[in-house]
């Protein structure tokens, strides 16, 4: 699958928030926005007035390069979301939340969404028992996650877990570190998803 293979800071730069892509670095002093807080390139210390559009624009993106998805997977969960009963934006995120990939990393079985993604198409997970190899699975309530029987004596899992050990889990997921399984307990509402993003940006910029 297709995927953003530059430097993943460069984007929480352009952004101007952090988008933890980079796992254990975005926590520390080694962070590039804690180093360089403005946009990449010559003219990126320039503050420049956004146009309507452009703001719509950099939500968008944002979201976007949060969740690690090009273009077209992203336009893809915006179309689902928009034919749910609800508010859009808010449907959207929680799409994107329900991911496989998403939904590992939030356990704290992976460092990074990128690292989620590849230890899934991997095949390291199970969901209710079945090997399951696509990041983009949508994950439902009451679904069991679990790190397959051969991976759990992996030492990348311990280390894995030395780093994530601490991490707050969100309270529509459940997670039992000991076993390298967990649970989804609920459906993401808004408040669970620490994104900073202005979702209706996004709808706006899509519904034109
Ligand atoms: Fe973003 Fe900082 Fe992490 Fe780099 S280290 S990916 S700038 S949060």
């Amino acid at each position: 699958m297709a995927r953003y293979t530059g430097a993943s800071c460069k984007l929480c730069r352009r952004e101007g928030q952090k988008l933890f892509l980079k796992g254990e670095r975005c926590y520390g002093n080694k962070c590039a926005i804690s180093r360089r807080a403005y946009a990449p390139g010559q003219h990126g210390a320039q503050r420049k007035k956004l146009s309507e559009y452009g703001l719509q624009l950099r939500e968008k993106q944002k979201a976007k390069r949060f969740y690690g998805l090009l273009e077209s997977q992203f336009r893809k969960y915006f179309e689902m979301a928009s034919r749910k009963k609800g508010i859009t934006g808010e449907l959207l995120l929680q799409i994107l939340e329900t991911r496989l990939d998403n939904v590992v990393y939030r356990m704290g079985f992976a460092t990074t969404r990128a690292e989620a993604r590849q230890l899934v198409t991997h095949g390291h997970f199970e969901v209710n028992g079945k090997r399951v190899n696509i990041p983009s699975y949508l994950v439902k309530v009451n679904d069991a996650i679990s790190v397959s029987e051969k991976s759990r004596k992996s030492v990348r899992f311990k280390e894995i877990l030395d780093v994530t050990g601490s991490k707050v889990v969100p309270k529509w997921l459940e997670v039992d570190q000991e076993n390298l399984t967990g649970k989804v307990v609920a459906l993401p509402t808004r408040e669970d998803i620490d994104l900073q993003v202005q979702e209706h940006l996004i709808v706006e910029l899509y519904s034109k």
